[in-house]
């Protein structure tokens, strides 16, 4: 196999005269408070099969009751989708596998609720067709123990959890619309902002809410017709599904200018070792027998229902980036319109949008926020408004140099407290501007050289002394202050 030799970088560009084709499936946990046809709670983490019941672990004689309020999740997801919604019904898709304790999955396959939709991506601008955004239920969790990374080939033996079987799923699936793996990231970056600001998931990677297989095909490039596609499988963060995705195309290249073929296949992605491999081919895919299920009854939402749910779905990404674009003029594109998007996609335009309203500067905020809290963004629940918004004021009135700033909001999103009495206890009082003026004059007498030079025009030197100035001040002066003073001293 070609395999070992591909790197698995590529996430920028692509081999010269190939194109991949990528579409996607995306399977999001919906945030119940229940499981789909079951009273057992929705939530992660407990200790392995306590959150089970006689109807999620298939019983015989227990029936499925339909989880209302997971419709309705289902529907905000479509709406925001821009999907047509409409009457679904339910089939088993029948397999034999030891984490479907029913040996079949609950799922929607002739006629999904939601249908035919789109996804705009903020920064290459492309509209991505969604195909479907269908409810099914989770499986259970089978952990291998012993063996190769977790995997069920050569484990010594295997254990299994049904505490996730039989929790709401929505799966979302892309047209083959995507071009390379920057847009897959792209696409999955903002397809969570829309699952997260619709309250419908939590959207956790990490925790496995959200999980993407990748559909993967080449072709040369200026060809319109689909090259055979190969499906990786749960890719749970963004980093693997960009080099999964890079891998995986690479191989194909690598397999067709060998003179070999691409076979259908379902793909493992293996992390550590950067490559993806066969798990089953199209010879050996299941045959699921789908059949209506017999125990449930069509979902037919009401038209005065959808409306209604459509009123609950809260600001959605796009909404949100117009609102931050509002605060400043003409930002359809370039740096600012790409910290919007990064703000936005990291749900920190409420602090940005909130700064502004209280009066603060909201360039400096949203650099700020995009930055600093970005960095920290774990805590940023110890951040409000109101103090994130006295920071930023500090900075804009020269009270807090740039410097000091960051240092301030990396403390309070420590801490979670003021701006002021952080700044006051790392002593970065605002320096007097009669204390600057000395440190300017110091330095001007100790420099006087430079000081000729940038006296008979040579402005770059300003660096050098607001440098200086900077070091004898250790970072307190406000180095617009010392620019101008500079200026001022020179004419
Ligand atoms: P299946 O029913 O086997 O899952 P679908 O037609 O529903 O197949 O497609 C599943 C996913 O594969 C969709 O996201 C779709 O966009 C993607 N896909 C289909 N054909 C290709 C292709 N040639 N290359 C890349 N992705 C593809
Ligand atoms: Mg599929
Ligand atoms: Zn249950």
């Amino acid at each position: 196999m070609a395999d070992n030799s591909i790197p698995s970088d590529g996430v920028e560009g692509f081999l010269p005269g190939w194109e991949m084709v990528v579409g996607l499936e995306v399977h999001c946990e919906l945030k119940t408070k229940t499981k789909l046809f079951c009273g057992c709670a929705n939530s992660f983490g407990q200790e392995p099969n306590t959150n089970i019941c006689p109807v999620c672990l298939g019983l015989p004689g227990s029936l499925p009751v339909i989880n209302e309020q997971a419709v309705e999740l289902a529907i905000r997801i479509g709406l925001s989708l821009n999907c047509t919604v409409d009457k679904s019904i339910f089939h088993r898709k029948n397999y034999f596998y030891p984490d479907m304790p029913k040996d079949y999955q609950v799922s929607q396959y002739e006629k999904a609720i939601n249908e035919n939709g789109i996804l705009e991506l903020p920064l290459s601008k492309k509209t991505v067709r969604i195909e479907r955004a269908h409810i099914e239920e989770d499986t259970g969790k089978s952990v291998h123990v012993g063996g190769d990374g977790g995997r069920i080939h050569g484990a010594d033996h295997s254990l299994v959890d049904y505490n996730r079987a039989g929790i709401p799923l929505v799966e979302i699936v892309s047209a083959p619309d995507l071009r390379s793996a920057e847009e897959a990231r792209e696409y999955v970056t903002e397809l969570r902002s829309i699952l997260v600001a619709s309250a419908a998931s939590d959207g956790k990677m990490e925790e496995g809410s959200l999980r993407v297989d990748a559909n993967v095909s080449v072709r040369r490039q200026g060809s319109e017709e689909f090259g055979t596609r190969c499906e990786i499988k749960n890719l749970n963060s963004l980093r693997s599904l960009t080099r999964a995705i890079g891998y995986e195309a690479r191989r194909q290249v690598a397999l067709i200018e060998a003179g070999e073929r691409v076979v259908q296949q379902t793909r493992h992605w293996n992390e550590d070792q950067g490559i993806t491999s066969a798990m089953r081919s199209k010879e050996e895919a299941y045959d699921y027998r789908y059949f209506p299920e017999p125990d449930l009854v069509p979902l037919e939402p009401s038209t005065e229902w959808i409306s209604e749910i459509r009123t609950h779905i809260g600001l959605l990404p796009a909404a949100r980036r117009e609102r931050l674009t509002a605060l400043f003029s003409d930002v359809s594109s370039g740096p600012v319109y790409d910290q919007i998007v990064t703000a936005v996609g990291l749900g920190l335009d409420d602090l940005v949008v909130g700064a502004a309203e209280n009066g603060a500067d909201p360039r400096l905020a949203l650099a700020r926020a995009t930055n600093e809290v970005a960095s920290d963004i774990g805590n940023l629940p110890r951040l409000t408004i109101e103090k994130f918004s006295d920071l930023i004021k500090l900075e804009s009135q020269s009270k807090l140099s740039a410097t000091q700033a960051k240092t301030v909001l990396g403390k309070m999103l420590e801490s979670g407290a003021d701006a002021a009495g952080v700044a006051k206890s790392l002593g970065f009082e605002a320096l007097d501007s009669t204390v600057i003026e000395d440190l300017v004059d110091q330095v001007i007498g100790s420099s006087p050289k430079e000081w000729e030079r940038f006296s008979s025009g040579e402005d770059q030197l300003a660096g050098f002394f607001v440098g200086q100035v900077m070091k004898l001040s250790k970072g307190k002066a406000d180095g617009k202050i010392v620019t101008s003073l500079l200026r001022s001293k020179r004419s």
